[in-house]
């Protein structure tokens, strides 16, 4: 990420050519709107990977924190350090899977919370953990059916007595993840939220039940409460959006987009009929045109699929897109505007007064998922942050 503060000259405001803005009041008023849906006592973990799904992991846990969250979610290791030395303390799961010794003992050098899936994996973590003073705060994760991590849900009891007897481990928890919980038709979670329960009651008739439940992800916590337990692990839902179309229409909470693109016009032209636009004229001008060339491109996040379907919001009005979209710069029709001017500002996803484009748009257009749109968002561009209270700024403290 640069580092606009060594350059103040090359303010984002002022003249980059694109930049992501993250609304930290729409972000804390997710996390707030999320939280309600609670009962009392059930914690809500916000899922921070990706470096917080491109929107910038620290300040998203910071604000997130701020408005209620008491636990956070990462992926790795190295996600979960770079928490902690951003000096935040609340507790961190690590959703992935770690083998290594290596980051076994940064787990425990770092106070983070691993996922436990396999008796080889808690063996591993044992052997390396020999001779600590304290025991290693684990979830042990069940798959239900997933299929992904996590040990058969029918062997639970088997499973859990075995980390429990190991002398470095303290079972703190019990998680599986569900597959397919943003679908309309919701047997295939409901046999999820079964299998889970029966592994429940086994653990329990045997007094090996772990304190903390969690099986939640957005979807199924916006969908069924009976799917809460102890906490639940809230990604998508905390950058505003809703995990799919029929949670979106008729929505428990009025989630708020976090994050919004917009870049530049650098250059504007007129051309004649029959000219092809951009690598392999896979668009020729149907008439003369006045195009305008937009300084983002699919290396910033605007998926490359979307060459010659997609729209922007250029003066309160869609602007198609035209030709392929280029590495880092790609080609609007403008020829129905009359004032427009270099320089001016091109929303890609955003509410402007009169329109909104959303991540869900883009993934609905490009085949894919909203959560891979917002990831692409993660590496290239300056980030802003904006909140209802302040001004826009360029944060100093988090990149
Ligand atoms: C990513 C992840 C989540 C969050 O999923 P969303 O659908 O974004 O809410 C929850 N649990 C686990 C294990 C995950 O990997």
């Amino acid at each position: 990420m640069l580092s606009w503060e060594a350059t103040p000259a090359l303010s984002p405001m002022r003249c980059a050519r694109a930049w992501v803005e993250i609304n930290l009041t729409a972000l804390a008023h997710n996390v707030r709107s999320l939280k309600a849906l609670l009962p009392e006592g059930t914690d809500l973990l916000s899922v921070v990977k990706a470096d917080a799904y491109g929107h910038g992991a620290v300040m998203v846990a910071d604000v997130a924190i701020a408005a209620g969250t008491t636990w956070l979610g990462v992926a790795t290791v190295p996600e979960g350090i770079e928490l902690r030395q951003a000096g935040i303390e609340v507790p961190i799961l690590v959703m992935g899977a770690v083998n290594d010794p290596a980051e076994v003992r940064a787990i425990a050098h770092w106070n983070l919370q691993p996922i436990i899936v396999n008796p080889k994996q808690a063996l591993v973590f044992s052997e390396t953990l020999k001779g600590q003073g304290t025991r290693l705060p684990v979830h042990i994760q069940l798959d239900t059916g997933m299929s992904r991590l996590g040990f058969s849900w029918q062997q639970a009891v088997e499973f859990v007595r075995f980390v429990q007897q190991l002398p470095y481990l303290e079972t703190v928890g019990l998680c599986s993840h569900l597959a397919t919980a943003d679908s309309p038709d919701q047997s295939v979670m409901q046999l999820q939220h079964e299998r889970f329960e029966c592994a429940i009651t086994s653990l329990k008739q045997e007094n090996l039940l772990p304190a903390r439940l969690h099986i939640a992800n957005s979807a199924a916590a916006l969908v069924d409460p009976a799917l809460h337990y102890d906490m639940v692990r809230v990604g998508l839902a905390t950058y505003g959006l809703y995990p799919a179309p029929h949670l979106r229409t008729q929505p428990k909470i009025a989630l708020q987009p976090v994050l919004e693109v917009k870049a530049r016009i650098t250059h504007i032209k007129e051309i004649d009929a029959h000219t092809g636009v951009s690598y392999s004229y896979k668009f020729i001008a149907p008439r003369p045109m006045k195009i305008a060339i937009v300084g983002i491109g699919y290396a910033d996040g605007v998926p490359r699929i979307l060459s010659n379907k997609m729209q922007v919001i250029l003066h309160e009005q869609r602007v198609n897109q035209i030709g392929a979209i280029t590495m880092d710069q790609l080609i609007i029709d403008v020829s129905d505007l009359k004032s427009v001017q270099e320089g001016d500002i091109v929303t890609l996803l955003g509410k402007t007064q009169h329109h909104c484009l959303r991540a869900d748009d883009w993934a609905d257009l490009a085949d894919t998922i909203s959560w891979e749109i917002l990831c692409g968002f993660k590496h290239r561009l300056p980030r802003i942050t904006l909140s209802n209270q302040s001004a826009p700024q360029i944060t100093s403290k988090y990149r």
